[in-house]
C-alpha cells in the first residue's frame, strides 16, 4: 500500500495553497468544504478564486512562494503548475515535516487527494495512488450512482437511536441483525424517499416491540421504454433489492436482466385484450405478497402513471395499508421522440403536446377529435396502432390537413427501433404494407418534419 487513507479533521486548521489556476481552485474548494482556514499564495488567481478572496473565504497572503509562508500552516498544496517550483515547495515543506501534496505528482507528495463520494457524515474515498486517475473517476461514478443521495441522512437519523438500540439489545449479534434489517429495509427506504417521520415510526415501533419482522413494501417502478440506460438510479437500486418482481410484457429483457438474480419473476403479461392476469388480480397479488413481508417490485414499461394503471394499484395498496413507493420512468413519448429525432415541442412549430390513448376502456376509438385539431400542437397516441386508420381519417374529417406529418415509432429506444414517417393520408397504407412490430407510438404534428434535419440519430 503506497498511501494509507486517513480522514483528517481540518476544521479551522491553517492550510496553504500555492497556485491560482483551476487545479488550485479545486483543492481550495475541498479544503474549504472540510472547514479549513485557507491561505493562498498566487500572482494572478482565476476568477472563481478571486471571488473567494473578495468574500473573505480565502486569505491571499503573497504572490510568490517563500519558505516563511510555511511558518504557521499544518498542510501545504503545491499547485503552481510549474513542476520545478512545485518540487521546490515540496522539498521545503518536507524538510519541515509538513504534509505536502503536489498536484498530479504523487511521487513528490506525502499525501494525495482521493476522489470523494460525499454523503456526509458517510464519506467514501477512492484512489489509484496516483497511477491512473481516470480509473478512479470511473469507480467513483459507479459508486455515486449506487449510493442514494440521502445516504448521509440515513446515517444521521440512525445514529440518534444507537443508545436505545444498545440498551434494548445487549447482545452484539442481535444488535447487528437489527441494524442490518433496518438499514436495508423500510426504515432506510422511508428516508431515501423523503419520509423521515415515517422512518422514525418504523424504527420506534420495532424498538418498542423488540422485534424486527420483515416489513413488506411495494415498489412501483417505471422501467422506461426499453433501453436499460434510461433507467433511473433509484429504479436500479430497488430492482437490485427486490425479493420478487411482477413485470409487464412491455419491460424489455435487458432490463429484466438487471433485477436481482435470485428474485422470483412473475410475468403478469398484458398483451392487448390478452391479459395474463386481470388488473384486479394483480392488485390483490401485490397486497398478498407485501403482507408476507416481501419487497415486491412492480415493474412497468415507461412511466407508471402514464397509461400504466399505476393509480389503480396504489389505490388498492393504500386501502390495504401496504407501504409503497412510486418511481417515475421515462415515458414512451419522451424516449421515442428523442431516439427518433423528433422534438415534441419547438418554438416555431408546436407550443403544446398531448398524450392520448388510442385504446379506450370499451374498446372503441370515440375521442373528442375536434379538440385535437389545433394549430401548433403535437399529438402523441399511445396504443394507437390498431386504430391508426381511424385516427388519421377522423383527424382529417375534423379539419386537419391531409399533409400533416406523422411518424410511427416501433420498439422505440431499443436496438430494433423502426421509424416510419408519412402524412395523415399516406400513413395507413404505408403501415399495411409493412409488418410493424409492437409496441408502437404515433406522433402527429409539424415537428415530425424536423426529423429530416436530425438524421445523425439513425
Ligand atoms: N406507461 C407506459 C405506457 C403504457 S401503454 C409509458 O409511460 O410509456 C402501452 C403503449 O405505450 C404501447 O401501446 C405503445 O403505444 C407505447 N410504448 C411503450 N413502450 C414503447 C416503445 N418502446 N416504443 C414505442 N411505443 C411504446
Amino acid at each position: 500500500m503506497d498511501f494509507l487513507p486517513l480522514y483528517f479533521d481540518l476544521k479551522n486548521a491553517s492550510t496553504l495553497v500555492v497556485g491560482g489556476d483551476e487545479a488550485a481552485a479545486r483543492k481550495v474548494e475541498l479544503l474549504l468544504k472540510a472547514g479549513a482556514d485557507v491561505k493562498l499564495c498566487a500572482a494572478a488567481p482565476i476568477k472563481s478564486i478571486q471571488r473567494l478572496i473578495d468574500d473573505e473565504k480565502v486569505t491571499l497572503i503573497a504572490d510568490t512562494f517563500e519558505a516563511r509562508l510555511l511558518e504557521s500552516v499544518v498542510l501545504v498544496v503545491a499547485a503552481t503548475g510549474d513542476s520545478e517550483t512545485d518540487d521546490s515547495i515540496a522539498s521545503v515543506a518536507t524538510a519541515r515535516n509538513l504534509p505536502v501534496n503536489v498536484v498530479n505528482k504523487a511521487k513528490n507528495s506525502s499525501f494525495i487527494f482521493p476522489s470523494i463520494i460525499d454523503r456526509s457524515p458517510v464519506i467514501a474515498a477512492v484512489s489509484s495512488s496516483g497511477s491512473l486517475p481516470v480509473l478512479t473517476r470511473l469507480l467513483r461514478s459507479r459508486l455515486e450512482s449506487a449510493i442514494p443521495s440521502s445516504f448521509g441522512r440515513l446515517a444521521e437519523v440512525a445514529a440518534k437511536y444507537r443508545d436505545q438500540v444498545r440498551d434494548k439489545f445487549p447482545d452484539i449479534n442481535q444488535r447487528r441483525r437489527f441494524w442490518e434489517h433496518h438499514l436495508e429495509g423500510l426504515f432506510a427506504e422511508k428516508i431515501f424517499s423523503g419520509h423521515e417521520e415515517e422512518s422514525q415510526a418504523v424504527i420506534e415501533s420495532s424498538l418498542r416491540n423488540g422485534d424486527f419482522e420483515p416489513g413488506g413494501e411495494v415498489y412501483l417502478v417505471g422501467a422506461g421504454p426499453g433501453d436499460p440506460d434510461l433507467l433511473t438510479f433509484k429504479a436500479l437500486r430497488l430492482m437490485r433489492q427486490a425479493d420478487i418482481v411482477l413485470y409487464d410484457r412491455l419491460v424489455s429483457q435487458p432490463i429484466l436482466d438487471l433485477v436481482r438474480a435470485d428474485a422470483e419473476r412473475v410475468d403478469v403479461g398484458k398483451e392487448r385484450a390478452n391479459h395474463t392476469l386481470p388488473q384486479q388480480q394483480i392488485n390483490e397479488l401485490l397486497v398478498t405478497l407485501a403482507k408476507q413481508g416481501k419487497r415486491v417490485l412492480r415493474l412497468k414499461g415507461g412511466d407508471p402513471f402514464i397509461f400504466g394503471r399505476g393509480g389503480e394499484e396504489i389505490d388498492r395498496l393504500s386501502d390495504a395499508g401496504v407501504p409503497f413507493q412510486v418511481v417515475p420512468g421515462i415515458t414512451a413519448a419522451s424516449g421515442c421522440s428523442s431516439y427518433a429525432g423528433i422534438p415534441l415541442t419547438h418554438r416555431d412549430f408546436s407550443q403544446s403536446v398531448r398524450f392520448i390513448t388510442g385504446h379506450l376502456k370499451d374498446d372503441t376509438c370515440n375521442l373528442p377529435w375536434s379538440d385535437y385539431v389545433q394549430e401548433n400542437q403535437t399529438l402523441v397516441f399511445y396504443m394507437g396502432l390498431v386504430g391508426l386508420s381511424i385516427i388519421c381519417e377522423q383527424l382529417m374529417a375534423h379539419g386537419m390537413s391531409s399533409d400533416m406529418p406523422i411518424a410511427l415509432v416501433s420498439k422505440g429506444t431499443t436496438r430494433e427501433q423502426q421509424v416510419v414517417t408519412g402524412t395523415l393520408s399516406t400513413m395507413p397504407d404505408m403501415v399495411k404494407a409493412k409488418s410493424v412490430k409492437a409496441p408502437t407510438l404515433i406522433i402527429i404534428g409539424e415537428v415530425v418534419s424536423l426529423r429530416g434535419k436530425l438524421r445523425w440519430l439513425d
